[in-house]
């Protein structure tokens, strides 16, 4: 293992040179990529020096999403005590079902849990777990939320027409979920948004009614912190007094924007997050932690443990069930995801966390202010958002975006909303600094003069 250990921190090396060289990878098109690197697993082993290299040349080929140039999706950079942690949990190797098998690490797991309930308003009581992502903390949430509606679904399966609520800007696995959970993706209504992409609870409420009249039985509302594309907040307070109105669950989705609730700065924009039932936050987006790092809270213990639980005397023979997590998990075998938040949080405190959060709007304020005062450029988001939304000289933003990586200048991905599509940059990597956001225009624009321009010229 220590021979191991040590090529680690060679391979280590070699990427951190690469990703500073070359922060955009060369794309190699799946046509190519079983030719161009040695991916073949075969009867006979390799030793280890063909194994080095061919890791090396994987190293250079993969995506760099830790790289000055990324912009692409919701997460982002590398923090290094949060990876020292996830590294360490690598190392344990213990699954977090029982107190037995994995000690202090339920502990861990259990007072991350215990102060994001307390940062989002909850009371003394609540609970959660750790889920492999901000999907599944969804689908557990619509779980919990069906089973407090009718207690005999666990047993007897689904008999009523149920039907639950998300706005139209709302993340996909929503639907996916409504699938998957056998309660069909018929079943799930998609309130509108105003301009900025924040559900209206006037339509809520007369899509609630709309389905109750015709027999149908409401029961679950999902709420998003940060949507998808805009990176809006939905209004909790008003959702809330629907959902009170008709005995509905209220699900908040943070995956993208709950953090938010780590800093004094931003927490306004989550504000009466503690009227919900349950919410979501994914640490591996704008806490910057590693891959994947979903934590989902509710209100209701007992429902988590109602809706999860299931006897196993194979498993369960030691402890109180409070440190037996496999009785309110997802899974059985379950990875620590818990150890890279717990690492970084303990090494920076709560300010420090906050900080991260910060720096995000304030490089995305950075960008908008970049944009506003540029006539080639159109602004399509919001202020208090980390999604900059724009295009620049009318330029089709797939075409755009796709020829900036293909050329490896930058990586970043391209949204719509309404009947706009426009780039989506997203400032939440954490290596960024403000002359990365300002490289990235220059990036852009460089590349749209030089190539782009003499493309559709000629
Ligand atoms: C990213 C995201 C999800 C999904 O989280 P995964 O960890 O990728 O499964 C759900 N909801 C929102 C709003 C998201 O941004």
């Amino acid at each position: 293992m220590r021979n191991d250990i040590a090529l680690f921190s060679e391979l280590c090396e070699t990427l951190f040179q690469n990703e500073k060289e070359v922060p955009v990878a060369e794309p190699i098109p799946t046509s190519e990529l079983y030719d161009r690197l040695d991916l073949s697993l075969n009867a006979e082993g390799c030793i280890d020096n063909d194994l080095k290299a061919t890791l090396k040349a994987i190293i250079k080929s993969t995506p760099k999403t830790a790289s000055r140039s990324f912009f692409n999706q919701l997460f982002g950079g590398r923090i290094g005590k949060a990876t020292l942690g996830d590294l360490l949990a690598v190392m344990f190797n213990n699954s977090m079902y029982t107190y037995k098998v994995a000690g202090p690490q339920v502990g861990i797991e259990k007072q991350v849990i215990q102060n994001i309930c307390a940062l989002a308003g909850y009371h003394e009581e609540s609970d959660g777990t750790f889920a492999p992502g901000g999907s599944m903390s969804n689908m557990m949430a619509m779980i919990m939320a069906r089973d407090a509606k009718n207690e005999d679904i666990r047993a007897e399966g689904l008999t009523p027409k149920m039907t639950l609520y998300t706005s139209s800007a709302s993340h996909y696995s929503i639907s996916k979920n409504a699938a998957l959970t056998g309660l069909g993706r018929n079943q799930v209504r998609l309130v509108d948004t105003n301009s900025k992409g924040e559900m209206l609870a006037e339509h809520l409420d007369e899509l609630i009614q709309n389905d109750i009249s015709n027999g149908y039985t409401p029961f679950f509302v999902n709420a998003t912190a940060g949507t998808t594309v805009l990176g809006a907040f939905d209004d909790v307070e008003s959702i809330s007094k629907v959902c009170k109105r008709y005995g509905l669950w209220l699900h908040v989705d943070g995956a993208y924007c709950g953090g938010v609730i780590f800093s004094r700065n931003y927490k306004h924009l989550l504000s009466n997050l503690q009227l919900s039932d349950s919410f979501s936050v994914n640490a591996h987006k704008m806490l910057g932690t590693p891959l994947s790092c979903s934590i989902i809270v509710t209100q209701h213990k007992a429902q988590l443990h109602h809706s999860f639980s299931n006897e196993a005397d194979y498993l369960y023979q030691t402890d109180g069930d409070d440190f037996n997590l496999g009785k309110t998990s997802m899974q059985c075998g379950r990875r620590n995801d818990a150890l890279k938040i717990w690492t970084l949080w303990k090494s920076v405190g709560t300010l420090g966390l906050e900080k991260i959060v910060d720096k995000q709007f304030e490089m995305a304020q950075i960008a908008r202010d970049y944009i506003k005062n540029n006539k080639d450029y159109t602004l399509y988001s919001f202020d208090d958002s980390i999604s900059v939304c724009f295009n620049y000289k009318d330029i089709p933003a797939k075409d755009l975006c796709t020829a900036l990586y293909e050329h490896s200048k930058l990586m970043v991905g391209f949204g719509s909303f309404n009947n706009d599509e426009f780039v989506r940059m997203v400032t939440i990597n954490s290596v960024l600094e403000k002359e990365d956001v300002l490289a990235f225009f220059e990036t852009l624009e460089t590349f749209v003069a030089e190539k782009m321009l003499k493309i559709s010229a000629t």
